[in-house]
């Protein structure tokens, strides 16, 4: 593309040409029509002289000698054209001149002139004629080929002149046109306000400005924008993809991580590089076809559920966006308490079957008078169970309603153990078991009835699977940097396989056994909430016929 210093440049020199060369053609044009009328003048008046002279001396005057004196050409010709002297021809060989213009004006009006090709001396001319008072003529003619030539030693100095002229204006232009441009080139378009330009480029600079203006406020609103949706997506937990019709426009982080991919491997690809999953495929589909899809996927032993919505503009699809949380805990959770409802429920019917199988029995009369106390005992003794099975239910409810942050307060473990020794201290006594407590005070931040719960639900099963003689000993003490406590028991202990199970909700190694002393299944599970609660750990040491050792680092 031309700059615009060179079509500023030609432009400028062209006219500059034009202009000198223009004015030279008409300089000389001038010079030469000057020169012309002049040499005319010049012929005129010796014409004119001569004739005076040959009007009072005689024609005698006019010969050779006369023709000689002057470079003009000089021509005396008779009244009926023949030529009588020419000063550059012999006049014999000369054709009459009786119709020659000059003359024939001459005859009429005194004076002829013409302008025209000389076939006697081969040149364009300008003849002038003069009628003598003896009615003869006399004419004097200049060739213009002399005029020419006189008139083209102006022109070569005009020529030179001009030439030099030229170099100069354009060496001038050449200039010119550069400091012209100069501050066009200068220009600063981040800042155009800032430096000198022309007044005329004021209204586009004040554009540009407004422009730069409007671009960097675009800009800036589109970057904090940016910020905050990487923000908000990277740091989220979820995976996030967002596509168009054909291919993945963005991922975050969770996304990458959970289908191991790279970032540069799916985004501007199809969906099917981030995974193959029927589930990630259908809910891609779904939603570009315009619908909501909701669904679930199993990956790597972990629940995923998958959401998957079209993306409209100006109510036109245009792509999807999948969200897919990871909902494992979710629904374990739900399956717990599905079957912590249905073990409720199984759990206080047994009790309540039997009292109403009792009192149906009674009501019916059919028991003996002597065995009503013995009927009543054992409905009261299923009373009493599902009294302890609804309070250890809300018991556990309660630790589930409770968070990590719940109020603590400086907690003695030492004291607690104690408190619970003398509340068990008669059932351990009427089972001939021993409950000791020894250690030191160790004072932790906790949930006191929590801790209360869980030291006395321990010493409670050392003493329920236990053996007449057997012993309970609890010790409260500070290991490193943590404060344990340990009920060490003698009795049945847990067979291998079932230590894993034992804090599950209701569960039981030995159903009966567990039944006839009093337990509901919930004990350890209020142990394990309430160490959670605590974040504390639980290890579990035991073998069967020997004993369990319970110890809980806080
Ligand atoms: P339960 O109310 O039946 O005692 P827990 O949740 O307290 O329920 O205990 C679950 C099971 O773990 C018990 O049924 C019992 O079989 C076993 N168990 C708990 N503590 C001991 C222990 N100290 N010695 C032997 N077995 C125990």
């Amino acid at each position: 593309m031309k700059t615009m210093e060179d079509r500023l440049g030609s432009a400028m020199s062209r006219l500059l040409i034009f202009t000198i060369v223009a004015t030279a053609i008409l300089t000389g044009v001038i010079e030469y029509l000057s020169y012309f009328d002049q040499m005319k003048t010049e012929v005129r008046n010796e014409a004119g002289a001569i004739a005076s002279v040959a009007n009072t001396q005689g024609e005698a005057a006019i010969n050779a000698a006369l023709g000689e004196s002057t470079g003009s050409r000089i021509t005396f010709i008779d009244m009926d054209g023949t030529v009588l002297y020419d000063s550059y021809a012999d006049a014999k060989t000369m054709e009459n001149h009786y119709n020659r213009p000059e003359i024939s004006a001459a005859r009429e009006k005194g004076t002829g002139e013409q302008t025209r090709y000389s076939d006697t001396i081969g040149r364009r001319t300008y003849y002038y004629a003069i009628r003598l008072s003896d009615g003869k003529f006399l004419r004097v003619s200049e060739p213009l080929e002399s005029a020419f030539s006189s008139l083209m030693r102006g022109f070569t100095l005009i020529g030179l002149f001009t030439a030099a002229l030229l170099v100069f204006t354009l060496l001038f232009a050449k200039k010119l046109t550069k400091k012209i441009v100069e501050p066009l080139n200068g220009m600063n378009l981040e800042h155009p306000l800032c430096g000198e330009v022309y007044e005329e480029l004021r209204p586009l600079l004040n554009r540009v400005d407004e422009q730069n203006n409007l671009i960097r406020a675009q800009e800036e609103a589109t970057r904090r924008s940016h910020e905050e949706y990487m923000a908000i997506t990277e740091n989220m937990r979820e995976g996030l993809i967002v596509t168009n019709m054909d291919e993945v426009l963005s991922v975050n982080n969770s996304a990458i991580r959970l289908f191991r991919v790279s970032r540069e491997d799916v985004t501007g690809h199809g969906i099917i590089t981030v995974s193959r999953r029927p589930e990630v495929m259908d809910a891609w589909k779904t939603a570009v076809s315009g619908s909501h899809y909701d669904g679930q996927f199993l990956m790597e032993g972990r629940t995923f559920e998958i959401f998957g919505n079209p993306v409209l503009i100006d109510g036109e699809i245009r792509g999807a966006v999948l969200l897919i949380m990871d909902v494992t805990e979710k629904a374990r959770t739900e399956t717990l308490r599905r079957e912590f409802t249905a073990n409720v429920s199984h759990e206080l019917k047994t009790p309540l079957m039997s009292i109403s199988g009792y009192a149906e029995l009674i009501e019916q009369g059919m028991v003996r008078q002597e065995d009503l106390s013995g009927f009543a005992g054992r409905i009261r003794g299923e009373s009493a169970r599902l009294a302890a099975l609804v309070e250890d239910i809300i018991h556990l409810s309660e630790l589930d309603e409770m968070k990590e942050d719940s109020p603590k307060e400086d907690t003695d473990l030492l004291e607690i153990a104690e408190e619970a020794r003398k509340s068990l201290a008669l059932t351990a006594e009427n089972r001939g078991v021993t409950l000791t407590v020894q250690g030191e005070p160790v004072v932790i931040r906790g949930i006191r009835q929590v801790l209360y719960e869980m030291v006395r639900n321990l010493m409670d099963n050392g003493i329920k699977y236990n053996k007449e003689g057997g012993s309970v000993k609890v010790t409260v003490g500070k290991d490193r940097d943590h404060a344990f406590i340990r009920t060490a028991d003698n009795g049945i202990g847990i067979p291998d396989a079932d230590i894993e199970r034992i804090f599950e909700r209701f569960y039981r190694v030995d159903k009966s056994h567990s039944r006839a002393t009093g337990g509901t299944g919930l004990g350890l599970s209020i142990v394990k909430h309430a160490v959670q609660l605590h974040d504390g750990r639980i290890v579990v040491e035991s073998k069967q016929g020997k004993g369990t050792i319970f110890t809980i680092f806080l």
